[in-house]
């Protein structure tokens, strides 16, 4: 008879915990993040690895609900006191914390009381749009990359007032490392800081592409390797927090929040894919703009069709919408375009003679986006254009804010998202009713929450807070 799968499990666990004794790892980490786009945890000791595995870990189905200042809504199926769900590890994810010594971290998938898995958990949303694919013999492969900003660390009484989850303002950032975008001035003034980010991610089996200092104060940017959905998004829940303890190692701040302060250049969270099928890339070798396939041009123009209501996941903080504004890079036209930095969806044809690096970058996407939502959309999206054949208009080339060409802008406020969210069947069906649901509500609070705020109120709120 076939072992149980939760008992083979726990199998496996009792010997990553006898490894990760030797090890002297005390605590393992489970994450999953909330409709909020916030890491949640719960932590177990190594000794309890093993009936983690086996049984989960209970967590309660509120925080679907919760704000990104701790404050709850509720929604039709989620909210409230009651219930319980099983938070169960990925054991293929598991690894050791770099910069945490003493910790590992594992993603978890959320499950029921009964076993049964919980419809409106993001991270099996995005494997159940990724099998999606498989059966129609696809294969997506994404990467985010992560823009932060690092300051130096706030005194006690910034600390007090972002940490209690109150939105009074804090002082001015004090952004480490100066000099200019791309600077090697910032690499220098934050040589052992950088490396250490390295040095971090690499001993915890990350391929980083590359990493430089960006445009704004104290701003960097690292770039991964390509990956499948899940374990991409896995992969960016994983670079954020150990950037963040790298960070604070060194007495510095990182924030990956849209906007540090209005009327700058944001932190971005694009993500980049590309669509394969029996081991060929279709954003090459086909007869479509820029040597597309047609399924790779149809996907690409099913993502764009639904930018405007994806943009609600994408981009689903108010504070989204004070960094989306044009002429910044941050993809504020729904247009797409080859190499073109102000197109929401730019596509990359890549070296002529490296055929499996075509792929297309999504710009509109935040840090505030729950990574497992955004893979899962987009590929929900992507596979409507080519259920429905939908080709793409023609590129845009420049900067349609400086031309005037006559490009559509992506909805500029949250609620104006909201409104082409709820106006998408598509992906209210690929999402769920509960899922679908609490998502809104979440969404709609933080609108709330902050529609009296100043554009200043509304991103300090956030910096200790993504
Ligand atoms: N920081 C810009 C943003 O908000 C993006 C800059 C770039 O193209 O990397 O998305
Ligand atoms: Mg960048």
């Amino acid at each position: 008879m076939d072992t149980p799968p939760h008992e083979a499990a726990a199998s496996a666990a009792r010997q990553e915990a006898a490894r990760l004794t030797a090890k002297d790892i005390h605590g393992i980490a489970l994450t999953w993040v909330d409709n909020a786009g916030i890491t949640r945890m719960k932590a177990v000791p190594t000794a309890r690895l093993a009936h983690a595995a086996q049984w989960g870990v209970g967590m309660s189905p509120v925080f679907d609900v919760y704000l990104s200042d701790d404050s709850a809504v509720t929604s039709r199926h989620i909210g409230g006191p009651d219930g319980d769900l099983r938070l169960f590890p990925d054991l293929d994810r598991l690894t050791v914390l770099a910069a945490q010594p003493g910790w590992a971290w594992a993603p978890a998938d959320r499950h029921e009381q009964d076993g049964t898995p919980y419809a409106a958990c993001q991270r099996l949303f995005a494997r159940r749009m990724t099998d999606r694919a498989a059966q129609a013999g696809l294969e997506l492969r994404m990467g985010y990359e992560t823009e932060w900003v690092v300051t130096h660390a706030a005194g006690r009484a910034g600390e007090q007032a972002a940490g209690n989850g109150s939105r009074t303002e804090e002082g001015a950032p004090r952004y480490a490392g100066p000099g200019p975008a791309y600077g090697m001035t910032r690499v220098v003034a934050l040589s052992d800081y950088v490396r250490d980010v390295l040095q971090a991610l690499a001993a915890q089996g990350i391929d980083v592409l590359q990493i430089h200092p960006e445009y704004s104060p104290g701003q960097f940017e690292v770039s991964t390797a390509a990956a499948g959905p899940v374990t991409a998004a896995d992969h960016t829940v994983l670079v954020r927090e150990t950037i963040r303890a790298v960070s604070a190692h060194h007495g510095l701040h990182a924030t990956f929040a849209p906007l540090v302060e209005p009327g700058t250049v944001g932190n971005g969270a694009h993500l980049h894919l590309s669509l394969w099928r029996d081991g060929a890339n279709l954003f090459r070798g086909g007869d479509g703009p820029f040597g597309m396939t047609g399924p790779g041009e149809a996907f690409l123009a099913g993502i764009l069709h639904e930018l405007p209501a994806l943009l609600a996941i994408t981009a689903p903080h108010p504070a989204g919408y004070l960094r989306l504004t044009p002429s910044r890079w941050a993809g504020a036209f729904q247009c797409w375009g080859p190499e073109n930095r102000e197109a929401a969806l730019r596509f990359i044809p890549g070296p002529a003679r490296d055929a499996g690096s075509a792929n297309a970058e999504i710009k509109c996407v935040d840090a505030t986006a729950n990574p497992y939502l955004t893979a899962g959309a987009v590929i929900a999206a992507g596979l409507n254009g080519i259920e429905r054949k939908h080709t793409l208009p023609d590129p845009v080339s420049g900067d349609p804010a400086v031309t005037g060409a006559d490009v559509p802008r992506l909805p500029t406020s949250l609620p104006e998202a909201l409104d082409r969210l709820r106006g998408s069947e598509l992906l209210r069906d690929a999402l769920g009713e509960p899922l679908y649901e609490a998502f809104l509500a979440v969404r709609e609070g933080e609108h709330a929450r902050t529609q009296h705020d100043s554009p200043e109120a509304v991103v300090s709120g956030l910096r200790h807070r993504y």
